[in-house]
């Protein structure tokens, strides 16, 4: 009989599995970043569902990045014991907005750390000049694990216009193409339920995915996040993220279309309670119900990733 846990999706833990033979686990860590679409460069007031660069509550640009990472590889060894491996996640605000030399300072703190066998950076894709590229792709020649992790949210233009993300989507697709030359792996974000779309924009955007280069992608739906213009428009009544049915419908939609090589790095929100205004599904505590309805609507239809690739290949 068929059970909920079988591989409907190439997940980042299966991924490097396959790579490292023991998991990898990702940590977290926060650097006094600030983003172009804040700061007044491309725009002000950043994107409307932005808070704090997205910075998860527990962790502080204030500490120390080298205790930062310690005392996320002591979490992870206390939660699945001392044979793993670490990749450190540059997550909040734009990762790659400064001086090279600044980058290359905190880049290294992180892969000189024993075990940690990579970093992830995100980024937004109109703030990758070649000089950083080069930078990253020094690691990647050494044999490390370099993640570049775009945001892109939606392919609509005027989906990025209303949401203030002050990029287009030719942005998106130049970033791209010039990280592929190199030896990098792409990751791009995207959410589900972004305000005036619908389906055919949320696989217009899984196409242009699978159309490119892309080596990862991580899917979450939109949610409320406190003191954002995302919470003004909730509040007012203008906009109403997705209920749980809907976010899984779509985002099994996305996954059948996407390329099965390309690996899912992340479905869906975590969120802590004191930010969260909606959906409830967001919570941390609800990742692993939201992941087991994704697996069971795959079973249900009895498809899986790449099942409905847009290309032909
Ligand atoms: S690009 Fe990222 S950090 Fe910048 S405003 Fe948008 S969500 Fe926030």
């Amino acid at each position: 009989m068929q059970t909920v846990s079988q591989s409907f999706y190439f997940s980042l833990k299966d991924y490097f599995k396959k790579k490292y033979g023991k998991r990898v686990q990702k940590i977290t860590v926060a650097l006094p970043f600030t983003c172009p679409n804040i700061d007044g460069t491309k725009a002000v007031g950043g994107c409307i569902y932005c808070s704090e660069g997205t910075r998860p509550g527990h962790l502080s640009p204030q500490i120390p990045l080298g205790i930062q990472i310690s005392e996320g590889i002591e979490r992870a060894k206390r939660k699945y014991g001392e044979d793993i491996l670490f990749t450190i996640y540059f997550q909040s605000y734009t990762n790659t907005y400064g001086d090279v030399n600044y980058l290359k300072r905190i880049y290294d703190v992180a892969l000189e750390v024993e075990n940690v066998v990579g970093i992830n950076v995100g980024t937004r894709p109109d703030c990758v000049p070649e000089e950083v590229l080069d930078l990253l792709e020094e690691y990647a020649e050494k044999g490390l694990e370099v993640w570049v992790e775009y945001g892109l949210q939606s392919a609509n233009f005027e989906t990025l216009k209303y949401i203030n993300r002050a990029h287009g989507v030719s942005d998106f697709v130049d970033a791209v193409l010039r990280t592929a030359r190199r030896k990098l792996k792409i990751c791009v974000h995207i959410i589900i339920g972004l305000p005036g779309e619908d389906e055919e924009d949320i696989i217009e955007t899984a196409k242009l995915i699978s159309a490119l280069p892309v080596h990862g992608v991580k899917i979450h739906p939109i949610h409320v996040i406190r003191g954002t213009r995302l919470a003004d428009l909730y509040e007012k009544g203008m906009f109403e993220p997705l209920e749980l049915d809907d976010y899984v419908r779509l985002a099994v939609d996305v996954m059948e279309i996407l390329r099965p090589d390309i690996v899912i790095h992340r479905l869906t929100g975590e969120v802590e309670e004191e930010k969260l205004i909606s959906p409830w599904y967001c919570l941390s505590s609800h990742k692993n119900k939201v992941i087991d309805r994704i697996k069971e609507e795959f079973l249900k239809r009895g498809s899986r990733q790449g099942c409905r690739q847009a290309f032909n290949r």
